[in-house]
């Protein structure tokens, strides 16, 4: 899709290195989940809720199989919630590199994941009274272990 939409704006996207590794292409499968780090923003958000997986060969299928990891203890909305923080962290970090020119280490993604999640959970999902700051402290008890409200609480 990154080539598509180079092409698109008149860029010959052949050979078109991946700005964050200078290794490989630069496509969506490598961007988003291949990434020598690219996959481990996705390893810390799935290890708040002690969910192991290995990657889908594309971010298509890592988004199709995405709701079969759902653990028990998280709503459908909040886990899509996550699968849209990494992606769009992940897509920021890339950005920042090639407009801004900063070095975009990963704790700094994954800090940014954890923020939105915890934007979410505190404004959208409503789960908690704690103040964001504890929240960001703990992620795990703060937010990944409160008790689901019954009424969002989707079956699957
Ligand atoms: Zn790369």
């Amino acid at each position: 899709m990154v080539k598509e939409v180079m092409y698109m704006f008149g860029f010959d996207p052949v050979g078109l290195k991946c700005v964050l590794c200078n290794l490989h292409d630069e496509t969506i499968d490598h961007l988003f989940l291949h990434r020598d780090w690219s996959w481990k923003v996705w390893k810390a958000a799935m290890g708040w809720w002690e969910v192991e997986f290995c990657a889908s060969r594309t971010i298509n299928d890592w988004f199709l199989g995405w709701s079969s990891l759902n653990p028990l203890q998280c709503t459908a909305r909040a886990w899509q919630i996550l699968f849209s923080a990494v992606v769009w962290s992940l897509w920021e970090a890339r950005n920042n590199r090639i407009f801004k020119n900063s070095k975009v280490l990963i704790h700094q993604v994954v800090d940014m994941v954890r923020f939105m999640l915890v934007w979410w959970f505190k404004h959208c999902g409503k789960w908690s009274k704690d103040q964001v700051s504890l929240m960001l402290l703990n992620v795990k008890d703060r937010c990944v272990n409160l008790p689901i409200p019954k009424k969002s609480r989707s079956a699957h």
